[in-house]
């Protein structure tokens, strides 16, 4: 059977954006953040497109071990660090680099016996409560790793934000000087900002910007999309309509019959569903797009299947190609509708759909 939901990601968008992210950070470097299989457009289709990046940042070591195959010789950041005491090794093997964050991790790299120098993220919590070292410990923990002739000597000092996407919150002001009263007698590279840091934090711009959703062209900043922050929407999501049916005024549509026909209609139906990715809890009114005019879904979404109320384009074939978002329809818009937002839809798609490169 031919699969007909198709996500097509634009490597071209995917480099234009890199590179104009590259230009904002400047004279910062750039880790692109490719964790969660490069936001859900694949891991080695992104790296290739952004082949020759300052740093790859990772989720797990498995997805260095996927780039090092893959023939990268960037540097590559595991941003959760080591899970194990055995998980050291492998970093070295893979020539990745890690990020410490918590005791556990600092003990059993003090346990290890020498041998070549690991590069460390030193990560400090400055305000999140997620990951990271108290603040008030950032000066023992760096002494006790550079004691250690098995970590390389440049430690890069990093912290993480809670609400960067607020560009008047009071409270990444305080994760700064949190930061840098934690580290100012710490020599070594800086690294605070995510994307949206990036573009409203311009004091934390430090010495490495982590950016992931705007690689991607997916906005950062409620309210706003990718293309408001000058992006390009990388991946672009469609199906087809496989049925289109007349239903009666009165007619119920789809499972519980959570939406009525309020006149004898056209009702069509796309092959895309949750079990593709598409988000159940998008309810009736959102939009997908048909001939380039939007059309709102009837009814709930189901596993393999939506219904489209197709009042305005009665005219519509079988066949047809229907947008569920991309650069024309905006993922925010559909997240929006779902109560989500665009990351957990690009992030979502499931292995039913097929992924082509254009
Ligand atoms: C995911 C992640 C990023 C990238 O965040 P974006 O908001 O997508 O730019 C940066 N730093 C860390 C530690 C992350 O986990």
């Amino acid at each position: 059977m031919s699969r007909l939901a198709v996500a097509r990601v634009d490597l071209a968008a995917l480099a234009d954006n890199h590179a104009r992210l590259r230009a904002l950070a400047a004279p910062a470097r750039l880790m692109a953040v490719i964790k969660a299989d490069g936001y859900g457009h694949g891991l080695e289709r992104v790296a290739r497109a952004l082949r020759g990046a300052d740093a790859f940042g990772v989720a797990a070591i498995a997805d260095g071990q996927r780039l090092r195959a893959a023939g990268h010789d960037e540097r590559i950041v595991v941003l959760s660090g080591p899970d194990a005491p055995g998980d050291l090794a492998e970093l070295r093997r893979l020539d990745l680099e890690a990020v410490i964050h918590h005791d556990a991790q600092l003990e059993w790299l003090e346990a290890e016996t020498g041998s070549t120098p690991l590069r460390v993220w030193l990560k400090i919590d400055s305000g999140m409560h997620r990951l990271g070292f108290a603040p008030e410990r950032a000066a023992e923990v760096h002494a006790r790793l550079l004691r250690l002739p098995q970590v390389h000597r440049e430690i890069v000092l990093m912290t993480h934000f809670a609400a960067s996407d607020e560009f008047v919150n009071p409270a990444t002001a305080r994760q700064i000087e949190t930061f840098a009263a934690a580290t100012r007698d710490l020599p070594g590279p800086r690294s605070l900002s995510n994307s949206a840091a990036l573009l409203g934090w311009p004091a934390a711009r430090g010495d490495w910007v982590r950016s992931g959703g705007l690689l991607y062209g997916l906005s950062v900043v409620d309210g706003k999309t990718g293309a408001d922050h000058g992006m390009r929407p990388a991946l672009r999501l469609s199906t087809r309509l496989i049925a289109i049916n007349r239903v009666p005024r009165g007619g119920a549509v789809g499972y519980a019959g959570t939406w009525t026909c309020p006149e004898d209609m056209p009702v069509g139906i796309a092959a895309i569903g949750y079990g593709d990715g598409y988000p159940r809890s998008a309810p009736s009114g959102t939009p997908v797009l048909l001939r380039g005019s939007e059309v709102p879904l009837a009814g709930r979404v189901s596993m393999d299947l939506l219904a489209l109320d197709l009042r305005q384009l009665p005219d519509a074939r079988v066949g047809e190609e229907v947008v569920l978002w991309g650069p024309e329809l905006p993922a925010e818009r559909v997240a929006a509708a779902a109560g989500t937002i665009s990351y957990q839809l690009t992030c979502g798609l499931t292995r039913r759909v097929l992924f082509v490169e254009g």
